[in-house]
């Protein structure tokens, strides 16, 4: 765990959060502020501080938090209607949080 990570602290229940999904790698919750009617955040428990540190070594959980978050579109009842996944990298990609997400959002009116 890195000190001062505010995911870190959700994901080790010292900020108190309901986890929608967990397991041994990968949790999953709601964005505090969302951008869509379904905003979802799938969460690596290892801290990774973005997409440009990832390793071979982390290639199994990325697959896991992409089949987690189709299963989460299904639970959302988003899968029919779509939705979006995607990584913000970094400052300049949108990042504000140094801890590795991937962010499904969906639900708009069609
Ligand atoms: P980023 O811009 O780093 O890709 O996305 C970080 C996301 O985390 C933002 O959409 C923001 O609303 C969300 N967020 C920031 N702080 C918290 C928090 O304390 N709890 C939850 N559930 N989401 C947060
Ligand atoms: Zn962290």
């Amino acid at each position: 765990m890195e000190h001062d990570c505010l995911f870190c602290k959700i994901i080790n229940k010292e900020i108190p959060s309901d986890f929608i999904y967990a397991n041994d790698r990968v949790v999953v919750f709601r964005d505090i502020n969302p951008q869509a009617p379904v905003h979802l955040l799938i969460v690596p428990k290892k801290h990774i501080r973005s997409i440009n540190d990832i390793t071979g070594e982390d290639s199994e959980v990325l697959a896991e938090m992409i089949m987690i978050a189709r299963e989460m579109a299904q639970k959302e009842s988003v899968a029919e209607s779509g939705y979006k996944l995607f990584f913000n990298v970094e400052r300049g990609g949108g990042q504000v949080i140094f801890h590795l997400h991937l962010h499904l959002v969906g639900g708009w009116e069609q």
